[in-house]
C-alpha cells in the first residue's frame, strides 16, 4: 500500500526555534534508539513513523548505534524513506551521531577525526542519504583535543554531509568551551541534546542556563525515563514492555517500592490535571522556553498519539511544580 502523508499533518503541531538559530523544529520530536532494530516488527514501526509524519512530527533522531544491531535503526529508517517518503525529504529532519562504540579497533568510538568522518559516512550509505540535518558528537571524549572534535563538526558541515552541528551529553563547562570553539569556527552549535525528565534533573544546574545565554537549543531525551514515567509499571512488569523485553538500560531492579511510590503519586496528580503521566511529563518538559524540541521514544503508534496530547496543556501552577519537586526527591 502507498503511503500518502495526512494533509492535515502541519495544523495541530507546534514548532519551536531552536535557539537563536533559523532552524525549528517540532514540540515533540521522534527518536529511534529503541523499538527500530531488526529485532523489532517492520510493520509496527514503520506504523509509527507514519502516526509521527502524519501529526506533524518533522524531526527523526538517530544514531550510528542504534538497533540492535548497531546500524539496524538506521537501515531500517532508510528504507522506509526510501519506499514511503521518497518525497518528503525537504520536509523532514534527520539526525545521526558519532561518539560511542561503533565498531573494533581505536578508530571506530570516542571523537576524533577519523572515526566521526567514517561514522557519518556510514551513516549516510545505510540511510541512503546525501546529507544529515543535524550530526551531533554523541558524547565528551576525555583524550581527543575539544578542537580536534569540534573541527570536524565544522568539516562535515562545510562538506555538504551535515547542515547543523549539535552536542550530546556534554556538562556545562565542556559545552561552554565547544560552543565557543565552533562559533569561532562558524559553524555555530544548533542544539544540545542531554538526558532530562522529572527523574534527571542534572541540567538545571547550569546547563539549561548556558543554552539560553548562548542562542543553543535543548532537545532532552528519555523525558519518561524510558517509560517510567507513565502509569504501565504500577501493575506489575506489562509482557510488551522495556522492562520485559530486556534489550536496552531499563532493568526491573530500578521499580523500586520507593520509585514505584513516587510514579503512584505524581499519576495522582497528572490525573487532577486531566493528563496521563507520560503527557504530563512531557509537558513537564516544555514548559521551559529554552526547551526546542522533547526527544519521545514509541513502541506503538497510539504511545505516540498519547504523547502528542502533551501540548494542550503546558502550564503548570506554582503548587504543581513543588509538588512534582517533591514527590520526585528532588
Ligand atoms: P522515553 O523516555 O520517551 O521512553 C520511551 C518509552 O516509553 C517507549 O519505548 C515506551 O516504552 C514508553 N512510552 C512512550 N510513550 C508512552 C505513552 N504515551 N504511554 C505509555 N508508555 C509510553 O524516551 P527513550 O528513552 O526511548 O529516548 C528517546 C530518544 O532519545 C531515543 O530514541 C534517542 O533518539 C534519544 N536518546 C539519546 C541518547 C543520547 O545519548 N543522546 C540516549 C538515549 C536516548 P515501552 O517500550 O515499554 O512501551
Amino acid at each position: 500500500m502507498h503511503y500518502l502523508p495526512s494533509p492535515a499533518r502541519y495544523q495541530h503541531m507546534t514548532y519551536r526555534r531552536s535557539g537563536r538559530n533559523g532552524l525549528k523544529l517540532p514540540a515533540v520530536s521522534l527518536g529511534l534508539w529503541h523499538n527500530f532494530g531488526d529485532v523489532d516488527q517492520l510493520s509496527n514501526f514503520r506504523a509509527i513513523l507514519h502516526r509521527a509524519f502524519d501529526s506533524g512530527v518533522t524531526h527523526f533522531d538517530l544514531a550510528n548505534n542504534y538497533g540492535p544491531p548497531p546500524g539496524s535503526a538506521e537501515i531500517n529508517f532508510g528504507r522506509i524513506l526510501k519506499e514511503d517518503f521518497a518525497g518528503y525529504r525537504d520536509e523532514l529532519i534527520i539526525s545521526s551521531k558519532a561518539g560511542y562504540t561503533m565498531w573494533d579497533g581505536p578508530y571506530g568510538d570516542w571523537g576524533s577525526r577519523k572515526y566521526l568522518v567514517s561514522s557519518l559516512d556510514q551513516s549516510l550509505r545505510r540511510m541512503g542519504l546525501d546529507y544529515v540535518d543535524i550530526f551531533y558528537h554523541h558524547r565528551p571524549d576525555p583524550e581527543t583535543p575539544l578542537y580536534e572534535t569540534m573541527s570536524t563538526l565544522d568539516l562535515l558541515v562545510r562538506q555538504g554531509k551535515a547542515l547543523y552541528v549539535g552536542l550530546s551529553n556534554y556538562r556545562p563547562t565542556e559545552a561552554a568551551e565547544a560552543i565557543r570553539i565552533l562559533r569561532e569556527l562558524g559553524t555555530p552549535c544548533l542544539i544540545h541534546q542531554p538526558k532530562y525528565s522529572i527523574f534527571e534533573r542534572w541540567v538545571e544546574d547550569g546547563l539549561l542556563d548556558l543554552l539560553g545565554e548562548e542562542g543553543v537549543g535543548c532537545i532532552p531525551f528519555s523525558p519518561l525515563a524510558q517509560g517510567l514515567l507513565t502509569d504501565k509499571y504500577l501493575r506489575g512488569v506489562p509482557s510488551d514492555s522495556r522492562v520485559a523485553k530486556g534489550v536496552g538500560f531499563l532493568t526491573e531492579n530500578q521499580l523500586t517500592p520507593e520509585r514505584l511510590e513516587q510514579i503512584r503519586q505524581l499519576n495522582e496528580l497528572a490525573k487532577s490535571r486531566n493528563q496521563s503521566l507520560a503527557q504530563m511529563a512531557l509537558a513537564w518538559i516544555l514548559k521551559d522556553e529554552r526547551v526546542t524540541s522533547v526527544l519521545i521514544g514509541a513502541s506503538k503508534p497510539e504511545q505516540l498519539t498519547d504523547s502528542l496530547r502533551s501540548l494542550e496543556n503546558t502550564t503548570f501552577s506554582p503548587e504543581e511544580l513543588a509538588l512534582i519537586d517533591k514527590q520526585s526527591g528532588k
